[in-house]
């Protein structure tokens, strides 16, 4: 019986097994803090990797900013003698000639030097394929030289020429003060020039690079020789340098990729020096690093996620088992089902004791239920709803069968002269010698007040009959406490007698029971089956 079946549908949902339960609180109690630890190993680690990485490249690119400072002032000093020298050979053009050949060669300093008059023109260069000699200049660098007076490095500009150059002059001043002109060095920003020396060196295949930009944000030297003269928008080191500050900071550049950049700011030109290398790169030994975490965990972590199962799998089955046992506890064979179950630990032993007590009673309850469902509460026979299912049963196999109906004669008179106990007492004595009288697989039942059937299987008509007479004879012969002698009818017959149904039988039997009462009582009367009679 599955008594399920009677619970509300609401009340029985599906329900998560505990398995399934306890395979996810493990698996999360173990999975979350190893995610956080390693998530936040991870994290320290990148933070303390970016600020390395963007201090030391601060901090290079304040000692190139120094030695960047350190050329500029050595190039304004080598001028500055050369003007000191020239100031008294103003006119002597050979000479000129020879101071900037030996200005150009002598420190590679810069790509061209040139001698000027006070009004701009040229009065000796290096290289002398220049050719402008005698010619007046009025480049951007020129003008500022000859309006200042004095030394100047100019922002980068377009020369004349057509080269984007940095312009470095000091005046020549006569012994008397009067200004002769100036001599000039320029450094070609887009050609191979002093920059490279100073530096180029810093150019790593990890993708780390220098570049330096001027106060107005333009390039003016990178590895990338292309990129000299753009200038920067949207680059945060650019536009710190512009402000005139040094520091440090994630940069996106102009390809989109982030780089860690270190800047410093060259004093005498505002120029920025920036050393930086691109975050992936910087990072790259750490995600290696993680990996390696990682896959060396792995087969800890399956073995581990192994045993979980396992265990899982060992502590739910007894719950289970018992369980399932819990649905079908109405049925016999449940009792061997839960023995069966191996219930290693506490809960579920005491739970396996408790669930056999229950089925037990359970099991006990329901026998005694259906005993007294097919029992008459006072003779201890079977009823009618008994006399019918065993009949079904004999129906069904065709199993041939012999019934005797009684009745206990003027039983009225028992009640009306001894009282209603005594009658019981009769029924009951009754009851006790039909049960003597009959074998283990006969059926005595009773099936009305003082009316009672006694149903013989595979007991032949006269068999039947014999055993009527003897129990008519035996309660004849009895003596009764308090009602003294009684007296029953007796009707036999038999099925398959002449009719194929089962109800004639007992018709047949109830009939020759009356005409047992009819012919005087306590006689048996047998069915003579129409043929027989033939
Ligand atoms: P006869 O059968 O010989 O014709 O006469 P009778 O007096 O026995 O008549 P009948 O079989 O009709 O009697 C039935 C009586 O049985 C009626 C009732 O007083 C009595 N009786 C029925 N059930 C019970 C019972 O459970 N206990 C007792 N004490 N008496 C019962
Ligand atoms: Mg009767
Ligand atoms: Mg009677």
């Amino acid at each position: 019986m599955d008594f399920t079946r009677w619970l509300p549908r609401r009340l029985s949902p599906q329900k998560v097994n505990l398995r399934r339960l306890i395979l996810a609180l493990t698996i999360c109690s173990a999975f979350i803090p190893f995610a956080n630890t390693f998530y936040a190993s991870y994290t320290v680690q990148r933070q303390q990797l970016i600020d390395t990485t963007l201090e030391a490249n601060h901090a290079y690119a304040t000692k190139l900013a120094s030695s960047t400072e350190d050329f500029l002032q050595s190039a304004l000093q080598q001028l500055d003698y050369a003007a000191q020298v020239i100031a008294t050979h103003m006119d002597d053009a050979p000479r000129l000639q020879e101071e900037t050949a030996r200005l150009q060669l002598q420190s590679r300093s810069f790509n061209s030097v040139g001698i000027f008059d006070a009004g701009g023109v040229v009065l000796a260069t290096s290289p002398a394929t220049l050719k402008i000699t005698g010619r007046k200049v009025d480049s951007e660098g020129v003008r500022k030289s000859l309006a200042a007076r004095g030394p100047v490095i100019s922002d980068p500009y377009l020369s004349a020429a057509g080269n984007f150059i940095v312009f470095i002059s000091q005046p020549i001043f006569a012994r008397d003060g009067r200004y002769l002109g100036m001599v000039a060095g320029s450094i070609y920003l887009k050609q191979e020039n002093i920059l490279d020396q100073l530096l180029g060196t810093h150019f790593y295949e990890d993708g780390s690079y220098i570049y330096v930009v001027d106060r107005g944000k333009r390039i003016i030297y990178h590895p990338d020789n292309q990129r000299v003269g753009n200038v920067l928008a949207g680059n945060a080191a650019a536009d710190e340098i512009a402000a005139g500050h040094g520091g440090k900071s994630l940069v996106i550049n102009s390809q989109g990729v982030e780089t860690l950049a270190g800047f410093a700011v060259v004093p005498s030109t505002g120029w920025g020096i920036v050393a930086q290398r691109p975050q992936e790169a910087t990072l790259a030994p750490l995600h290696a690093l993680m990996r390696t975490v990682l896959y060396k965990t792995l087969p800890v972590a399956v073995l581990t996620l192994l045993a979980i199962c396992w265990s899982a799998r060992r502590i739910a089955r007894p719950l289970q088992l018992l369980a399932n046992g819990a649905r079908t506890m109405d049925k016999p064979s449940t009792d061997q089902t839960i023995r069966a179950v191996k219930s290693w630990y506490f809960e579920s032993h005491e739970l396996k004791k408790a669930m056999l007590i229950g089925i037990g009673l359970l099991q006990k309850n329901i026998s005694k239920l259906r005993e007294d469902v097919n029992t008459d509460p006072l003779t201890g026979l079977g009823n009618r709803r008994y006399l019918n299912a065993e009949v079904a049963g004999f129906q069904a196999q065709e199993t041939p069968f012999a019934v005797i109906a009684i009745d206990i004669d003027h039983f009225k008179r028992v009640n009306d002269s001894h009282g209603h106990d005594a009658g019981d007492a009769v029924l009951r004595q009754l009851a006790a010698q039909m049960r003597e009288i009959s074998r283990a697989d006969d059926i005595a039942c009773r099936v009305g007040g003082e009316e009672f059937l006694l149903l013989l299987p595979k007991v032949p008509l006269h068999r039947a009959a014999q055993v009527a007479e003897r129990l008519r004879r035996e309660i004849e012969a009895n003596e009764l406490p308090v009602v003294g002698r009684i007296t029953i009818s007796l009707g036999v017959s038999c099925w398959p007698g002449g009719e194929a149904s089962t109800r004639s039988v007992f018709k047949q039997a109830d009939a020759m029971l009356y005409q047992a009462k009819r012919n005087g009582r306590n006689r048996v009367a047998v069915y003579e089956a129409p043929r027989a009679q033939d």
